[in-house]
């Protein structure tokens, strides 16, 4: 089982990395971010709920999106492995996540963290907010996740170093050349 952690601020390429490690290497993608904005589509309470968080540039409460990813991985059933985007978002979220694992006999292969400038990801942010219509994706918005990914994502490097699965990538480039790198680290795996 190969079960990746895609890392990052919003910003750092983790969906399009994403689509390219899903089709080279067969597992299943969970992004909560593209779950969430599913439900606010459909007009579910769930996505009610969210849509007030994502407005606001905020994470969505511990438990909520635990249970979440909870019953994505249980559907999940005959899989090869599956490709963690947007999640852990928090330190209780990587704790939840090591439990959930381990009550299956599996655990995290490798926290692949796509590390940026935080001009870059301001530039990139705001051209898909042009291009894609995404509402979290305009000026001011932005400044706030970027404030929630220091203070409340950003420990998650070093929680993943000591607990052996980090794995630096440069996630400046072309796209091709950063896939280079990610699949590099997952073969050594
Ligand atoms: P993303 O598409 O991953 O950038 O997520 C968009 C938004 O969905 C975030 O800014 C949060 O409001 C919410 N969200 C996505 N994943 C999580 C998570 N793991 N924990 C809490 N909130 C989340």
């Amino acid at each position: 089982m190969l079960n990746i952690v895609i890392f990052g601020a919003p910003g750092s390429g983790k969906g399009t990395q994403s689509e390219r490690i899903v089709a080279k290497y067969g597992i299943n993608h969970i992004s909560t971010g593209d779950v969430l904005r599913a439900e606010i589509k459909a007009g579910t309470e769930l996505g009610k709920t969210a849509k007030g968080y994502i407005d606001q540039g905020q994470l969505l409460p511990d438990e909520l999106i635990i249970d979440i990813l909870a019953s994505t991985l249980d559907g999940f059933k005959e899989s090869k492995g599956v490709i963690f985007d947007g999640f852990p978002r928090t330190i209780a979220q990587a704790e939840a996540l090591k439990k959930m694992l381990a009550e299956r006999g599996q655990e995290v292969s490798i926290m692949l963290d796509l590390d940026v400038p935080e001009e870059e990801l301001m530039t990139r942010l705001i051209k898909r907010g042009q291009e894609s219509g995404r509402a979290d994706d305009n000026e001011e918005t932005i400044k706030k996740r970027l404030v929630v990914y220091h203070s409340q994502t950003s420990p998650l490097i070093d929680w993943y170093k000591n607990d052996g699965k980090y794995q630096h990538i440069n996630g400046l480039g072309t796209m091709e050349g950063i896939f280079a790198e990610i699949a590099e680290a997952i073969d050594k795996i």
